[in-house]
């Protein structure tokens, strides 16, 4: 299933006449929680990675000393890639003592907060999927989209870590900022009130049991409200005197479980500071475009928000792959009567918000030299 992708990135970029990824050296990662559903993802993204090819694989004592066939149940609808299967999974290290200077993370939040430390200790260049760091005062909680000069704070941690960290932010929160960016670039934003609809792929393997989630909607997942509101803003927030000044908007988030396998749905109200008519915020979601610093990164969408017109779109099941489910896929965007717009909106959690953010992260640190 790789294969096509591989062939169509580099069709793509040649043909562009942008730059040919073929020939360069690639970088060897290594993965902490590879195990896992977001572990799985990075395996699966990384296979034909242009920049990136993985050095090794690591989870915690239960699965170390296995091949990664025997100790991961793997979940995804692609076959587990050929190349991994026999490799063997290794015990997190303490201290680290591995050669890759890129780390990609997907541990527990249980156990991260120690291990990231220490690989960040040890000189790595750590990139988190997990909530440990990510309000950090000088911990990075980037999308290359919106807050690319956030990555001044890693200056500040240099000097605190030999290392360092950079995190991605919680998968709802991800979805919703990209599509917040644009409104906020063009009209500002005031408040926000979002209600999600998480899939259960969300809450990891083995997750949440069938029995409850089956046929049900459950109304609470403990600390993603706070992580959803929180992270919105500091993703939003400008640099002052090397720390992150969040964003003022008013941001009110529930969050809900529903029998979904990939992707989070939102139902999003926004309060804009200058208002506008749904016409112009579907305009403005059509023709938003990121340079990414003017680099050209293998992960990035060409169109990191997609519009649907149809009035029973964007769906999870239908929308969750646009964009290689690298885009927050919009549709229903109507006028609000309590607040100015709003507009229902889909994002893959296991691709752009977990792995494909954090490989995209990577890319985007590499293109800008943090990776020498
Ligand atoms: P998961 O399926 O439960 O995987 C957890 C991973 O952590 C497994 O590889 C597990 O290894 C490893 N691990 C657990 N305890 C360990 C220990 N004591 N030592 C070493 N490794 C240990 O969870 P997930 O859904 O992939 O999530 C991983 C992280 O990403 C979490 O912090 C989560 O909050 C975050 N995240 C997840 C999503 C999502 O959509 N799932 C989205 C954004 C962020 P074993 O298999 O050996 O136990």
């Amino acid at each position: 299933m790789r294969r096509p992708y591989k062939i169509f990135l580099l069709a793509r970029r040649t043909a562009n006449g942008i730059q040919n990824h073929m020939n360069i050296e690639k970088i060897k990662i290594g993965i902490l929680g590879a195990t896992g559903i977001v572990g799985q993802r990075l395996v699966q993204l990384l296979e034909h990675h242009p920049w990136f090819e993985i050095g090794f694989l690591a989870a915690s004592e239960k699965s170390a000393g296995k091949t990664y066939q025997e100790a991961c149940n793997w979940k995804l609808a692609s076959p587990m890639p050929a190349l991994f299967r026999e490799m063997i999974v290794e015990k997190i290290g303490e201290p680290p003592r591995r050669q890759e200077k890129l780390v990609f993370s997907s541990l527990d939040a249980s156990i991260a907060t120690e291990v990231e430390d220490a690989f960040a200790r040890a000189g790595h260049a750590v990139i988190s999927n997990s909530s440990a760091y990510r309000m950090h005062e000088d911990v990075p909680l980037l999308i290359p989209e919106i807050n690319a000069d956030h990555m001044a704070l890693l200056e500040t941690q240099k000097k605190n870590r030999n290392g360092f960290i950079i995190t991605n932010p919680n998968c709802s929160a991800t979805a919703l900022a990209l599509a917040l960016a644009p409104l906020d670039q063009q009209f500002g934003i005031e408040a926000v009130f979002v209600t999600t609809a998480q899939a259960v792929s969300g809450a990891g393997y083995p997750g949440i049991a069938s029995l409850d989630v089956l046929g049900n909607v459950l109304p609470f997942i403990p600390n993603e409200e706070e992580k959803i509101e929180r992270e919105t803003k500091k993703i939003f927030g400008k640099i002052s005197d090397g720390l992150v000044v969040s964003h003022p908007m008013k941001l009110s988030a529930q969050s809900t479980r529903v029998p979904v396998i990939d992707a989070h749905t939102e139902m999003v109200s926004v309060k804009l500071k200058r208002t506008a008519r749904p016409e112009e915020v579907r305009e403005l979601f059509l023709r938003y475009r990121c340079k990414y610093s003017g680099h050209d990164l293998p992960s990035a969408p060409a169109k990191p928000v997609i519009v649907r017109d149809e009035a029973d779109r964007p769906q999870p099941r239908l929308d969750a792959e646009a964009a290689r489910g690298m885009a927050t896929v919009v549709g229903r965007i109507r006028k609000c009567p309590v607040f100015d717009v709003k507009f229902v909106l889909v994002g893959h959690n296991t691709i752009r918000g977990a792995a494909g953010a954090a490989i995209l992260n990577a890319e985007l640190l590499k293109a800008e030299g943090y990776l020498a």
